[in-house]
């Protein structure tokens, strides 16, 4: 062995200063397996980050496993560029009658890049090449991806210091939530666009979360969406829903705007779409914007053969019937309850997300990256998010049995507990 790989120095060494979670996390991880996470010391880490919500059904699926396996051994493609290859080809089917035939819905899939980013891109692009027009409407707190074009679209100044350019072609308008009391954002938005003279360039396209992620969790509410698509509509706009986070079953349903009455034009979808953690991203196009022409938006990377064999399996394993998302609404009501407890241990936190992506607001963002760095000295991966840093975020994987979530929410309680202890032990 070339060096004990216990020994973390060479990543501080030779590893970028871009790298990230592995600074909060000081281990070094050899194997996972469902909700948990074991390192070279040999300690097991309960998962509520879940790749940042890219291993929806946990580590290593036994299912999808065996198919990757039995794929391997019979030289299945590894890589297809876009050729046509059985893989792709029951992936497709899956995901038509199992996700997209169900909800009526009539788009097209369009593999893109295997990043969320790419898949972002994509949309943007086609959005601006179907109306003819530059200008997307995008939120306050909204996070797409960093490459320049989803980077536009990003809210976070961070992220956004990182392009060294200028980001061009989006105009921001306050989420749903965004002010304090009753200010109805929608209104705001309303006005602007029915306002010739507000300054508000016609839109190619609104672009939003349904739950926005590394945004804090903020939810936007049903009738809010709903009335966003309606003003997309009306002013020659296309929707795009960005469900790459808060879709694939995180907030319940397969996608996050399940039940809610609206039809997004464009959706994209990545982090947990290949059900296994594999890199894989993809639009969904109204046939009606489905204009690009061959290799218009390429990437030699769009089949992924290995994510579409166990992205199937994922399909046809978790949504063939509405059992897991049954069972995924009940987990979302045991991670309110412990979180309304938690929340009394800390006065002035607040509740945030829905479905199986909630967490607290704790107020500040050092708090919050206590909390997280004591749970992880009690074995629990943990992450935090929001405009500063202040939202404890749960992710875990929906598939943690509910033995696991209680347990895990209970160090993250423990956690709280003693953070706040310490600290009016500190202050005394
Ligand atoms: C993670 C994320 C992206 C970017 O995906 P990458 O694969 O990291 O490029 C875009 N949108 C949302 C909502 C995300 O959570």
């Amino acid at each position: 062995m070339l060096t004990n790989p216990s020994d973390i120095a060479i990543f501080s060494r030779r590893e970028s200063e871009a790298r990230s979670y592995c600074r909060s996390f000081d281990a070094v991880f050899t194997s996972a397996s469902g909700s948990e996470l074991i390192a070279t010391s040999g300690t097991r880490y309960i998962d509520f980050l879940a790749g940042c919500s890219s291993l929806n059904y946990g580590h290593n699926d036994p299912d999808m496993k065996r198919a990757l396996i039995a794929h391997l051994e019979s030289d299945g493609l590894a890589h297809g560029l876009d050729l046509h290859t059985d893989a792709k080809a029951e992936f497709l089917t899956a995901f038509d009658r199992f996700i997209l035939q169900p909800r009526k819905m009539d788009h097209k899939v369009m593999f893109t890049g295997p990043t969320g980013a790419n898949a972002v891109e994509a949309a943007l692009k086609l959005a601006r090449k179907v109306t003819g027009r530059d200008n997307v409407l995008a939120f306050t707190n909204g996070f797409h991806g960093v490459t320049l074009g989803a980077l536009s679209a990003t809210g976070n100044s961070y992220h956004r210091g990182g392009a060294g350019t200028t980001l061009n072609g989006v105009t921001r308008m306050p989420y749903d939530g965004y002010f304090p009391g009753d200010t109805d954002t929608a209104d705001f938005l309303e006005a602007m666009l029915n306002d010739r003279s507000s300054g508000l360039d016609a839109p190619a396209a609104i672009l939003l979360e349904t739950v926005q992620g590394e945004g804090g969790l903020n939810v936007a509410s049903p009738e809010w969406i709903r009335r966003i698509a309606k003003l997309a509509k009306e002013h020659g706009a296309l929707l795009i829903v960005d469900d790459i986070q808060a879709g694939c079953g995180r907030t319940g349903g397969f996608f996050s705007f399940d039940d809610m009455g609206v039809t997004p034009d464009i959706v994209t979808l990545a982090k947990s779409v290949s059900g296994f953690g594999l890199p894989m991203a993809l639009l969904l196009v109204r046939p009606e914007h489905d204009i690009f022409g061959p290799a218009e938006h390429n990437g030699t990377f769009r089949g992924n053969t290995h994510a579409f064999v166990t992205a199937r399996v994922a399909v046809t394993k978790f949504w063939a019937d509405d059992r897991f998302q049954k069972d995924v609404a009940a987990k979302a009501r045991q991670m309110t309850a412990a979180l309304e407890e938690m929340a009394e241990l800390l006065p002035g936190s607040k509740l945030k997300g829905r479905g199986m992506m909630q967490g607290l607001d704790v107020g500040s963002g050092d708090l919050a990256a206590e909390i997280c760095a004591r749970a992880f000295r009690d074995g629990l991966i943990i992450e935090t998010s929001g405009n500063e840093d202040q939202v404890v975020k749960i992710l875990a994987p929906l598939t943690t049995d509910e033995e696991t979530l209680q347990r895990g929410l209970n160090i993250l309680r423990n956690a709280i507990r003693r953070v706040t202890d310490s600290s009016k032990f500190a202050a005394e």
